[in-house]
C-alpha cells in the first residue's frame, strides 16, 4: 500500500500516549496492569483505520483489545476513532508485525484477528505474507493455548495458502467459509474498511479459524 507521509502525524500520535503507548515491550507480560484489571486480551494484526477492533472495543467493555499496525497515517485514523468513543480498553501499538513477540509474553493474547492482509501475490514476496508460517510460529508463541486467530479475506489465493500454512504449523481449522456475508457466521460480523468496500463490489469473504495447536 503506497500512503503519502503527513508532515506532523508522528507528535500527534505522541499526544496520546495512553491510546499508543511508546515503550510496548517494557509492559510485555504485564499488559493487564496497564489496563488495570485481569481481562483478556484481542488483537488485530494489521489494524489500518480501525473500524472493526474499535467496535469490538465498545461491544466488548470486559475485554482489552489492541490494534497493530505499521503505517502511521493509517493508524492515527484508527486511534482519532477509539478516542472518539471514549474507549479505555483499547490500545495501538505502531509495529512491524515481526516484532510481536517483543511486545507479548508467552500465552498472553487469547485472540488474534487478521483482515485482509496484504496479499503480496508474486511467489518471491509470499515469506512476508501475515500468514506465512514464519509469522505463526510467532503468533503460537504469543497465543494461549486456548485461544484461535480468526482470518477474513477477500482474496482465494491468500485464503489457500493461509489454510495449508495453518495445517504446517498443526492449528486446528473450523468455522471455514467460502462466502461469509451468506454463511451462519454473517450475524454480529463486524466489517473492517476494507471489507465494506469489497462487499459493495459484490465481492465473497473467505473466512477461518484456527485453533492453538497447544
Ligand atoms: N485490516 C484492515 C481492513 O481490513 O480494513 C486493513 C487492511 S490493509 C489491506 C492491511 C494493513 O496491514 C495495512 O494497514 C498495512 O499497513 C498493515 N500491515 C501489513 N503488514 C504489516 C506488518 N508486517 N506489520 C504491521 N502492519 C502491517
Amino acid at each position: 500500500m503506497r500512503l503519502r507521509k503527513r508532515p506532523g502525524v508522528r507528535e500527534e500520535m505522541a499526544t496520546y500516549p495512553k491510546l499508543v503507548p511508546m515503550n510496548g515491550p517494557d509492559h510485555k507480560g504485564n499488559w493487564r496492569a496497564f489496563f488495570g484489571n485481569d481481562n483478556p486480551i484481542h488483537i488485530e494484526l494489521g489494524t489500518g483505520k480501525g473500524n472493526f477492533i474499535t467496535t469490538l472495543a465498545e461491544q466488548n467493555p470486559d475485554i482489552n483489545f489492541f490494534g497493530v499496525e505499521l503505517h502511521e497515517e493509517v493508524l492515527i485514523q484508527a486511534v482519532k476513532k477509539a478516542e472518539e468513543k471514549g474507549l479505555t480498553n483499547i490500545s495501538f501499538l505502531w509495529i512491524n508485525v515481526n516484532d510481536l513477540e517483543d511486545y507479548f509474553a508467552s500465552g498472553e493474547v487469547n485472540r488474534i484477528y487478521l483482515n485482509f492482509s496484504d496479499p503480496w501475490p508474486k511467489k518471491r514476496h509470499a515469506k512476508r505474507r501475515l500468514t506465512d508460517r514464519s509469522f505463526l510460529s510467532k503468533y503460537k508463541n504469543v497465543l494461549n493455548p486456548d485461544g484461535y486467530i480468526q482470518l477474513k479475506t477477500d482474496n482465494e489465493t491468500l485464503f489457500e495458502y493461509s489454510l495449508n500454512e495453518f495445517a504446517h504449523e498443526m492449528f486446528l481449522l473450523s468455522g471455514i467459509t467460502l462466502d461469509l456475508h451468506k454463511s451462519e457466521y454473517a450475524e454480529g460480523n463486524v466489517m473492517t474498511e476494507y471489507e465494506a468496500k469489497f462487499v459493495e463490489r459484490g465481492m465473497r469473504i473467505y473466512r477461518c479459524l484456527a485453533a492453538h495447536p497447544m
